[in-house]
């Protein structure tokens, strides 16, 4: 069997969003299920548009979330490079020759307002898209020869008429739609660049690119690569295209959303584990046959299957990426979250704190802003609400033991006996009294992490 490679294709105009991430995460988990190859290649013709280390970040944003290309611009293989298209620009120019040559491409002397006017017309026909029709232009031969001296015109693909391009999508099935409707497209701009739709079919072709995955905004533009595939007598990938990302509310997300924290980047800013995103991101459109949520990396490997790759929108459910997230750091050993926090305590401190901590963290950020409150005690507590009962008696049996967790806890157990309260009114005013938060960890452990003398210091003021 041929071997498999599937290609994540972005443009370097701006960081890693999760919609791309998401593609490539399933690319390369398709590849991987196949034991082949998974390819970053870059479409950075569209020069404007292109920002100052768009790759890299790519790249960069990648390798965090463990998907490492097999091949990339940085890592290519001979047989397949370049792997940036504007390294490519003569390849695209002379295939193109060369479709011209067969007749399967014309040069289309039509200038922008030309196109626009005849837009205009379709419209006010009630044609809702429009198609190039290639008899509208009509200028006499030194008009014509005018913009030919002075590349006034573009590539245009011949489409055949009335001829069906159909395809077996992956995730979606059977899609056919007619030439009649799609109309000769450009192929190569007057300004010498190929278009996304011809550059990416000499692209996958050249790299042998197997199954092609993409959001499903590419639907449009596969009848178009089909028809190019056919031009050019290639056999085609398989397609499968992805549905959309929504927000909660049901609405495709959108860049400009800043309610939501939309690109990778932002996660590894914010101290998020890694492979938590990963686990996250492979359940945005696909399922595992057994219904498990928590999988690791080989795991998702292994049981990856794009029959399974769904065909209704996925809902991207912060709550739930934040579930995913605290599943993660309660796994992740101690000793890593320590070298993660800087912290200067000892280390028997340490483990103590993160052992505690780490049972309900959703980030690393999160942890060191605890741990800030360790470091840089309260010095007072604007109000001191726990000048009650409850205190009192808990700090008097306190005074009577020796400063260990277990102690604590034992001292918690007996004034809820003294008292006989229990829950928050029993729990509050020892945590607001002795720890200065409202909220933290396991109220024991959290008392023992300040240390005896602060919290003596603060149960003193309190009485
Ligand atoms: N650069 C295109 C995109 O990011 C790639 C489309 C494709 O995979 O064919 O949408």
């Amino acid at each position: 069997m041929k071997k498999i490679r599937t290609r994540y294709a972005p443009s370097p105009t701006g960081f890693l969003h999760i919609g791309g991430a998401r593609t490539a995460l399933f690319c390369y988990l398709f590849a991987k299920h196949y034991n082949g190859d998974f390819v970053f290649r870059l479409e950075d013709t569209d020069v404007e548009r292109n920002v100052e280390g768009g790759e890299e970040s790519q790249l960069n944003n990648l390798a965090w979330l463990g998907i490492i290309p097999d091949e990339s611009p940085l890592k290519p293989n001979k047989k397949y490079a370049p792997y940036r298209q504007s390294e490519k620009l003569e390849i695209y120019q002379n295939l193109i020759s060369d479709l011209i040559k067969k007749g399967n491409a014309y040069k289309a002397y039509d200038l922008p307002e030309e196109i626009e006017k005849q837009r205009e017309e379709q419209e006010k026909k009630g044609i809702a898209s429009f198609r190039y029709d290639p008899n509208w232009l009509k200028i006499n031969e030194s008009e014509k020869l005018k913009r030919e001296k002075e590349k006034q015109y573009s590539i245009r693909l011949k489409l055949p008429k009335n001829k069906i391009f159909a395809w077996e999508d992956l995730v979606r099935g059977h899609i056919e739609v007619n030439s009649d409707d799609i109309g000769d497209f450009v192929i190569l701009k007057s300004d010498g660049y190929p278009t996304y739709n011809f550059a990416v079919v000499v692209d996958d072709h050249q790299m042998e690119i197997t199954h092609v995955l993409r959001g499903e905004e590419h639907i449009t533009n596969t009848p178009k690569q089909l028809a190019i595939y056919e031009a050019f007598g290639w056999k085609n990938p398989e397609f499968g295209h992805l549905t959309i990302i929504t927000n909660m509310e049901g609405k495709k997300l959108s860049k400009r959303d800043k309610t939501l924290k939309q690109f990778i980047e932002d996660y590894k800013n914010e101290g998020y584990n890694s492979e938590a995103i990963f686990n996250f991101l492979a359940l945005l459109g696909w399922t595992s046959a057994d219904k498990s949520e928590i999988m690791s990396r080989e795991e998702l490997i292994k049981k990856f299957d794009p029959a399974r790759l769904s065909k209704s929108p996925s809902k991207f459910d912060i709550i739930k990426m934040e579930w995913f997230s605290k599943q993660y750091m309660k796994k992740v050993e101690n000793s890593k979250l320590i070298s993660l926090i800087n912290s200067p305590k000892n280390k028997e401190w340490n483990e103590l704190f993160v052992e505690t901590y780490k049972q309900h963290a959703v980030t690393i950020n999160e942890l060191k802003e605890n741990l800030k409150i360790y470091l840089n005690p309260k010095q007072n507590l604007e109000n001191c609400i726990a000048t009650n009962s409850v205190v009192k008696t808990f700090f008097n049996e306190l005074k009577k033991v020796s400063f260990t967790i277990e102690n604590i806890q034992a001292c918690i157990d007996k004034t809820k006996d003294i008292l006989n309260v229990k829950g928050k009114d029993l729990f509050m005013p020892i945590r607001i009294a002795a720890t200065y938060e409202e909220h933290g960890p396991e109220l024991a452990k959290a008392i023992y992490l300040f240390g005896k003398d602060i919290v003596f210091e603060r149960l003193n003021k309190c009485n």
